[in-house]
């Protein structure tokens, strides 16, 4: 039996008198990847910072492996909010890996990597720079680690990115758009070590436009409209058959990908690019 992993119930976040998650539920099994899609400014981004409490949502509550991260409820319809560094102490179950990679440009890649495992989790420095070297060694950028962000290529940013979140030992990784920074060469690349990640057995959640590689990567695609689930499923049937037709405009809107008939896509060779 899998087991849920992440639980996210009813969460709904406004801005003033803008509204940018009406009441969103879903959860994800450990191992599963999810792709989250749906048009600009529909609260992709405000969902994945609500999950690790980046952004404190209004109501509703996350649970990893079911443990309440930032609003916990209580007997009686209460919530309790968590301190800061409760917070701060749960935030490293999940990684996060930014649009725009957010690496820290005074910090050398290996400096980048480590920060975290000796700050925030007090472990041994010569433990922390060895796990970070071993990363860098699976993620071939060994001969990097002494060298700056400036001197990297957004592909190679994006990996340091991914391998700083990991040393943290997360139960799961969350991923904002991690290929629409990239030039358009490295998007393959980078689509293709989400892949290997998702086939070592990491649980994770993608905000993407990456149309093929969800269909191909994602076990479950969730569309977001109007700050709701508008529809969600196994990938293939929500792409290649989807119900909603907004989501079907969506889609047509972003990509010239074909359908394909329903469990006719077993080839995951290469995931598509648009
Ligand atoms: P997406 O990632 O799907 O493009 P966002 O989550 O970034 O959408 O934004 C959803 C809505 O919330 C948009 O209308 C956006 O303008 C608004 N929004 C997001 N963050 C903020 C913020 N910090 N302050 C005010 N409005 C925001
Ligand atoms: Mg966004």
């Amino acid at each position: 039996m899998s087991k849920t992993l992440l639980k996210v119930s009813n969460l709904a976040k406004s801005f003033g008198s803008a509204t940018a998650l009406r009441d969103i539920s879903f959860d994800v099994t450990a191992g599963e990847v999810v792709c989250i899609i749906g048009p600009s400014g529909c609260g992709k981004s405000t969902l994945l910072r609500c999950i690790n409490h980046l952004t404190v949502p209004d109501s509703g509550f996350v649970e990893v492996a079911g443990d309440y991260i930032g609003r916990e409820p209580k007997p009686g319809g209460k919530v309790r909010m968590q301190s800061h560094g409760e917070i701060d102490r749960k935030r490293p179950k999940m990684g996060f890996v930014f649009q725009q990679f957010n690496l820290w440009p005074h910090l050398s890649v290996l400096e980048n990597i480590v920060k975290g495992p000796i700050k925030v989790q007090k472990r041994p420095r010569a433990e922390a720079e060895a796990q970070a070297l071993t990363l860098l060694q699976r993620f071939g950028l060994r001969d990097k680690a002494n060298m700056f962000p400036s001197s990297l290529s957004g592909g190679q940013k994006q990996r340091v990115a991914i391998a700083r979140a990991l040393a943290m030992g997360p139960e799961l990784m969350l991923f904002d758009e991690p290929t629409s920074a990239l030039d358009p060469e490295i998007v393959k690349d980078v689509l293709v070590f989400l892949r290997e990640l998702a086939d070592s057995g990491m649980t994770m959640v993608i905000v993407t436009h990456e149309i093929g590689f969800a269909r191909h990567v994602a076990d479950r695609v969730v569309f977001l409209d109007r700050g709701v689930v508008a529809e969600s499923g196994p990938s293939n049937d929500v792409l290649s058959n989807p119900s909603n037709p907004r989501l079907r405009e969506f889609l047509s809107q972003i990509t010239s990908d074909q359908p394909t008939p329903r469990g006719a896509s077993s080839s995951v060779a290469e995931p598509h690019i648009h």
